[in-house]
């Protein structure tokens, strides 16, 4: 194997997985060369939030990370701006979860002590507060409760400022999918994209989301356990404006009012989402679900025009990501994954990136997460 700094890496992906590592990679020195369309991506379809709702769970890898994440973002996104020059909109002054009343408080509260519950990060419960409410509101919530450390960044933005780092710092990026990889006589890695061009690498890493079980398909013969998950989020323009931004969920839907857009979404919207044909009776049923969480009549909210994004995300059995090499010839050191983000990406993409660089190096010891490890769909 060549020095790490010598090496040809490609990345195939241009979501938040494959810019972070990007990212990482540039600081150490190294280029990559990254694939992938711009608009095609679960990134950019997402509402932003990076929230655990106060929910702790030591013993799983999985929450461990999440943990840690909330203020590690915070400090990526600070970097990020900084290096890049672009700004990126932002809120970290956690974020509320309305109840209606005293049953709906109970059923907020059972769901987040199920179990294993250990415990409520700093969770506050808030009374009902006018001046801190949507104007938009048909009824009045009996309270929140209130996680301090859950936030909300843009996400376009984010991949904006990543893209521009890296086009700033020399990677080369094709706006081209990768149609097959194949094992060279020189023991590198041989690429062949959608404009019919082949292109050698040493190392390629899989940042596909939800195009892997299609890439891995044509890999291996065994493949892990794989789900897709379609996912929408609407952004609606509104005659009103907040300067600070408004951040709520549901459990499992979100709302951000920040200038004069109200963006919703569900994390588990099990919609029609991916039937083209459905798009617009989901965007209804999601309209009328969110009015219904968060206390809006949705037929009388001002809107003047909804976006809406649809995307899919991949899910492992575990719900963890898989991170590291394919551990098996022709593929082990040469092909990585760094995919299976489902509703973590946001958060967990610069943690993972920085352990899979570390692994690129050869630093498995350093490795802050070898539970994410791919071995763990091979080992039986
Ligand atoms: C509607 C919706 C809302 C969401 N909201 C949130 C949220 O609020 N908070 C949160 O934390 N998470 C959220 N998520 C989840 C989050 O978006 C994902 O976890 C994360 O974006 C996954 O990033 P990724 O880079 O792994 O995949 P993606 O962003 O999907 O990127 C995959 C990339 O791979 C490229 N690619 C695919 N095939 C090839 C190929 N053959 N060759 C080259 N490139 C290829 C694609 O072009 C794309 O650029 C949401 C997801 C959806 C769909």
């Amino acid at each position: 194997m060549k020095s790490f700094s010598e090496r040809r890496i490609a990345i195939l992906g241009r979501g938040i997985a494959g810019l972070a590592l990007a990212y990482r990679l540039l600081q150490k020195g190294l280029q990559p060369t990254i694939f992938g369309a711009h608009a095609d991506s679960a990134s950019r379809c997402a509402q932003g939030v990076v929230s655990n709702k106060g929910l702790l769970f030591f013993e799983s890898p999985l929450f461990a990370a999440k943990l840690t994440s909330l203020s590690h973002v915070q400090k990526w996104l600070d970097e990020l701006e900084r290096v890049s020059g672009q700004s990126i909109s932002r809120s970290f002054e956690g974020i509320s979860e309305p109840y209606w009343d005293a049953e709906d408080f109970q059923s907020l509260i059972a769901r987040i002590y199920r179990r294993h519950f250990l415990g409520c990060h700093r969770t506050e419960n808030r009374a009902y507060d006018r001046h801190q409410a949507w104007p938009f509101l048909s009824k009045e919530p009996k309270g929140y409760l209130f996680y301090p450390a859950d936030g909300w960044f843009d996400v376009d933005e984010a991949l904006n400022a990543l893209a521009e780092f890296s086009r700033q710092n020399g990677a080369v990026t094709f706006e081209r999918q990768v149609l097959a990889i194949a094992p060279a006589g020189d023991g590198s890695l041989h690429l062949c994209d959608s404009s019919g061009e082949g292109h050698y690498f040493d190392q390629v890493v899989l940042a596909t989301g939800a195009a892997t079980p299609d890439i891995l398909k044509s890999l291996l013969s065994h493949l892990p356990k794989m789900f897709l998950i379609g996912g929408q989020t609407l952004d609606l323009n509104l005659p009103y404006s907040s300067d600070s931004a408004l951040l709520q969920v549901r459990k499992t839907m979100s709302a951000i009012w920040w200038k004069s857009q109200l963006r919703i979404g569900a994390s588990s919207w099990k919609g029609m989402a991916i039937n083209p044909l459905a798009l617009e009776e989901d965007r209804n049923q999601l309209l009328m679900k969110a009015g219904g969480c968060f206390g809006w009549d949705p037929q009388s909210l001002p809107v003047e025009s909804i976006t809406q994004r649809i995307g899919t995300r991949l899910r492992f059995a575990d719900r963890m990501p898989g991170v590291g090499s394919i551990p098996f010839a022709p593929w082990q050191e040469k092909i990585f994954l760094c995919t299976g983000f489902y509703k973590n990406g946001l958060q967990l993409a610069d943690l993972c990136a920085q352990d899979l660089v570390a692994l690129l190096q050869g630093e498995a010891e350093s490795v802050r997460y070898p539970a994410f490890s791919p071995s763990r769909f091979f080992s039986n």
